[in-house]
């Protein structure tokens, strides 16, 4: 009995292994929006802040500068409008959220100049704007506006959650957008609307059904150029109301788990401190992790990024004490030390540091 009961234990075992899902290179599943259409549309607008209208210059979304008052300006433009068109197109309920987290304790958004019929959510914690608001039937849509490209891309300010951080899962490697469009269409909401850069075009061109609006070219990380705003504005009306009229032909992506997921730090992140601890699976840049439902997903992503960030800030250290001249007059029109090395390795340009002149003294135990 014993013979027989391990017999058949093995043969669960290892029928459970083809059983059980395996993580599949490209685990994306297209789907039908199931929404009936009936009841009120209610609609989330998340807002980014590297992907506005007429902004061209990195320091505007960067809270504490004094061009950050102008990304204000062109974020409340971009809002309003994209707010105007989704009520033109049948919206009932529109609330908005911030995705970008300046840092500031006050809303990036001017509320004071907020169409009034939508409604700002603020929340007594904080949030990850991708989750937070992620729940069956809250939403009939959900609007991304200000976004931009992935690492990598050559786009405008781009980066992934964070700076130097590219997120694969699977094959893919995700843009911001995709990860709102996969967390929300994991609960059968779909990405409807979004406005970005030419570049973040480029990258989720695949999401045919989400009405995309560009405003502006990308030069590359440092630099755009801007398009004609009364025609971005127009466009962001217009392309905002087809977008809650043809919602429910508008597809829901999500993802078949678990998915192999991996999350790469580049210059100037940076995971490669953590080679020498045995069993946590760095390797080529990054770490990679089986995730099994996107609460696993978002709950590792949000520790390694964590962690790359420490590599980060390490560098931002060793990099202050040996600022090449033109990233010593960067740092002193306004600009982060991180942030020049993140613009600078994301547009392809080499670091010469100037060599350090500081003596070296010893650093160990005594
Ligand atoms: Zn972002």
């Amino acid at each position: 009995m014993a013979w027989i009961v391990s017999r058949y234990t093995c043969l669960i075992a290892v029928l459970g292994c083809f059983a059980c899902a395996v993580p599949k290179s490209d685990p994306w599943i297209v789907e039908a929006n199931r929404a009936t259409g009936d009841g009120d549309i209610r609609i989330l607008l998340l807002h980014d802040m590297e992907g506005l209208s007429g902004q061209t210059n990195p320091l505007t979304f960067r809270y504490g500068t004094k061009e950050y008052a102008q990304g204000q300006e062109r974020l409340i433009a971009d809002v309003n409008a994209v707010v105007a068109g989704l009520f033109d197109g049948g919206a009932d309920v529109v609330d908005i959220a911030d995705a970008h987290g300046s840092g500031n304790p006050q809303p990036d958004l001017l509320l004071d100049r907020l169409d009034p019929r939508a409604r700002h959510i603020m929340l007594d914690h904080p949030f990850n704007p991708y989750t937070e608001f992620a729940r069956p039937g809250a939403y009939d849509g959900v609007a991304v506006v200000g976004m931009h490209a992935k690492s990598g891309s050559g786009g405008f300010a781009a980066h992934t959650w964070s700076i130097g951080i590219r997120i694969h899962v699977g094959d893919r490697s995700l843009t911001e957008a995709e990860l709102v469009a996969l967390s929300f269409g994991d609960v059968g909401i779909p990405l409807i609307f979004a406005s970005g850069d030419d570049r973040l075009a480029r990258d989720i061109a695949h999401l045919d059904w989400v009405e995309y609006v560009t405003t502006k070219h990308s030069n590359n990380a440092w630099s755009a150029r801007a398009l004609p705003l009364d025609g971005v504005e127009r466009d962001l009306r217009q392309s905002a109301a087809e977008a809650v009229r043809n919602r429910l032909q508008a597809k829901v992506i999500k993802l078949d788990w678990p998915v192999d997921a991996k999350i790469e730090a580049v210059s100037p992140s940076d995971l490669s401190f953590l080679n020498v601890l045995q069993g946590v699976g760095y390797q080529d840049g990054g770490i990679s992790f089986d995730a099994e439902n996107p609460d696993d997903f978002f709950d590792h992503t949000t520790k390694i990024i964590g962690l790359a960030n420490i590599g980060l800030n390490r560098h931002a250290v060793q990099a202050t004490q040996q600022l090449s001249p033109l990233e010593q007059a960067m740092v002193n029109q306004g600009f982060r030390v991180s942030d020049v090395l993140w613009l600078n390795a994301e547009s392809g340009i080499l670091r010469k540091a100037a060599p350090t002149t500081r003596q070296q003294n010893y650093g160990g135990a005594q």
